[in-house]
């Protein structure tokens, strides 16, 4: 009999009535012919009311004390959905994460699924019983409750998902996912369909519909979710393999509003400085985005980047550290930026599409401090007050309100069908979150160009590469650091093959817009580590940056997404920097 995994969000349980209309779905799919899972979260806010509690108490509360409170929010929730059910005539038995057997590491308020043990849960349901189980909840080896993180409920369900080769459906208070979120864009489109590796992006860079851990367990385990109202029928969004239309080079746009910017103030340019900085903040299980450096002229260079702005305090505390110990002049910061990121599978192949980005926030006099990007996402960060013209800016440049020609969707009983290997159950069972590697890559065909001292001001990104793009040369990396006197560098990679029209290009425009020197190499290496939960687990930068410093290699340029992180060497350590690499992901490489 096949399986299903129904969950219902906050507002999906805010009250009773809406408790016992989910409780109704859950029978009629059980009546449809499925053993149904019913994964919940607290009711409406309850979560934030217990929050506001705990500091109400304490500013600092233990971890472990936090975890205790969040989780009763689940425990109401759970009991109440089985008493709607058994009212209702039918058989339903609540668990908590520690009765269902979801075990975690001990990272309090983070913490990462070992395993789920679904005995219990298979004699449940194969006696008839709907089995509802709390979300955003387990226990660790003392058996002390954890929670997943904020939103965690997505990746319990979509976890039960996986190991019981079940289709999810994920019931929500918005009908599906949209071009970027409805409630801050009305013009917001409902995609029929998303691959897991934009929904990926998009989470990761602010799409609060899904928990991307979530989408991570989707990806490995081929789960399709199904994401939809819980107040109406209509068909939501699917998510699995493929994107809504194969043509289409962005598919979604995000805005993270409160976003901190930190620049290290002349770190030395060695290797081994990136490694002190990161290896400090990924010790508070902080992630860091948007890394970008700023290459000074005198061996030392300035390191920037991004946190979530209720994380800047740690991080400052890091920070500190690690300027005292690099020797570095100080750091600066800056709690009023914005990140704007598009994404889509199509940027891969597709030129011009950061170009066209980019004159379009010229266009609205949105002034661009950062810029990074990887193979399927740009993300620019903005401040905080042009954070939400720049996404509506965007949003209507790559005409997201109207549905591609040729949008599909698959079909729900396809992507059901599509994940029915049982046989692997077990094997499924061991080290779900832990982190695989699924390839190690060096690129040999690329160029590096740096233009130096770019004023920082509106449009300057977009006459850059609209120049560069008008003689034909694909873009692959861009990345331009946060100023310094009002001066930034661009730097971007080109294929070799179009090197010397580049820099020739490039200082064209350096004359014209009054910048500093072009710094160029005629050959770089390009290495990529992929996989999956690259952000999320902040160590995986942390251990390239360590292989590589370990070989005395320097990093040129940096960037860092959900499935990859890419980081760009000189030409002639490529081999021995991809050795390195390889030899320090051996344990995970899958
Ligand atoms: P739940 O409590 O059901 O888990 P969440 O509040 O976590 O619900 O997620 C649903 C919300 O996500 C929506 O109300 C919407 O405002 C927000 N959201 C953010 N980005 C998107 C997006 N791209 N598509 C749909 N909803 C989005
Ligand atoms: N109740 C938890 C939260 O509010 C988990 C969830 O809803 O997914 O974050
Ligand atoms: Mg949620």
């Amino acid at each position: 009999m096949s399986i299903l995994v129904q969950k219902f969000g906050g507002t999906s349980v805010a009250d009773s009535n809406k408790i016992l209309a989910a409780a109704r779905r859950a029978i009629r799919a059980q009546q449809q012919g499925n053993q149904v899972v019913v994964v919940v979260s607290a009711m409406g806010k309850n979560t934030d009311v217990l929050i506001d509690l705990a500091h109400e108490i304490s500013e600092s509360p233990p971890a472990r004390e936090m975890d205790m409170l969040l989780s009763t929010g689940e425990q109401v929730s759970v009991a109440l959905m089985a008493m709607a059910i058994d009212s209702l005539g039918y058989q339903a038995i609540s668990m908590t994460g520690a009765q269902i057997g979801i075990r975690t590491d001990s990272t309090h308020t983070k913490a990462r699924i070992h395993s789920i043990s679904t005995e219990r849960l298979r004699r449940a349901l194969d006696a008839g019983k709907i089995v509802i189980a709390a979300g955003f909840q387990g226990i660790d080896e003392e058996s002390n409750i954890t929670t997943l993180g904020r939103g965690g409920s997505d990746t319990t369900a979509v976890a039960l998902a996986a190991v019981l080769g079940a289709a999810c459906e994920i019931y929500t208070d918005v009908d599906g996912v949209y071009t970027t979120d409805p409630r801050v864009l009305p013009e917001a489109r409902r995609v029929r369909q998303i691959s897991y590796d934009e929904m990926l992006e998009l989470a990761s860079l602010g799409a609060g519909v899904m928990h991307s851990r979530s989408i991570e367990f989707a990806k490995k385990f081929s789960v399709p979710i199904h994401v939809r109202s819980s107040f109406s029928d209509i068909p939501g969004t699917m998510i699995v393999a493929e994107s809504e239309s194969p043509g289409q080079a962005v598919s979604g746009a995000t805005l993270v509003k409160s976003e901190a910017r930190v620049t290290i103030l002349g770190a030395p340019d060695r290797p081994g400085t990136s490694l002190a900085i990161f290896s400090k903040i990924a010790a508070k299980n902080i992630s860091v985005d948007m890394i970008v450096q700023n290459i000074g002229s005198d061996a030392r260079a300035d390191i920037s980047f991004t946190v979530p702005r209720d994380e800047l305090p740690a991080t400052l505390q890091a920070v500190t550290e690690a300027v005292h110990e690099l020797g570095a002049e100080g750091y600066t910061q800056d709690e009023n930026v914005s990140k704007v990121s598009v994404v889509g599978l199509g940027m891969a192949t597709q030129t011009g599409v950061a170009q066209k980005m980019f004159r379009a926030l010229a266009g609205t006099g949105a002034n661009i401090l950062a810029i990074t990007t990887s193979e399927i996402k740009i993300s620019v960060l903005v401040s905080r007050e042009q954070g939400l013209p720049a996404l509506r800016t965007v949003h209507g440049t790559f005409a997201l309100e109207t549905e591609p020609a040729g949008a599909r969707q698959t079909t729900y009983e396809a992507a059901r069908h599509a994940n029915g290997d049982a046989s692997a159950v077990v094997a499924r069972l061991q080290g779900m979150e832990d982190l695989t590697i699924s390839d190690i890559r060096l690129d040999e065909t690329q160029a590096r160009v740096t233009i130096s001292d770019v004023p920082d001001t509106p449009g300057l990104a977009a006459a850059v590469f609209e120049q560069i793009a008008e003689g034909g040369i694909f873009v692959d990396m861009i990345v331009q650091s946060f100023g310094r006197h009002g001066r930034a560098n661009l730097s971007f990679t080109v294929p070799q093959a179009a090197f010397d029209k580049a820099v020739s290009l490039s200082q064209e425009i350096a004359r014209r817009l009054n910048c500093g020197a072009v710094t160029s190499s005629a050959r770089v290496a390009k290495l990529s580590v992929s996989g999956i939960g690259m952000r999320s687990h902040t160590g995986v930068a942390i251990r390239m940056f360590q292989a590589l410093a370990g070989a005395g290699i320097n990093l040129e340029m940096i960037n860092t997404s959900e499935v990859r992180v890419n980081v760009v060497v000189d030409g002639a350590a490529g081999h021995q920097a991809l050795k390195r690499l390889q030899d320090a992901f051996a344990d995970v490489l899958g």
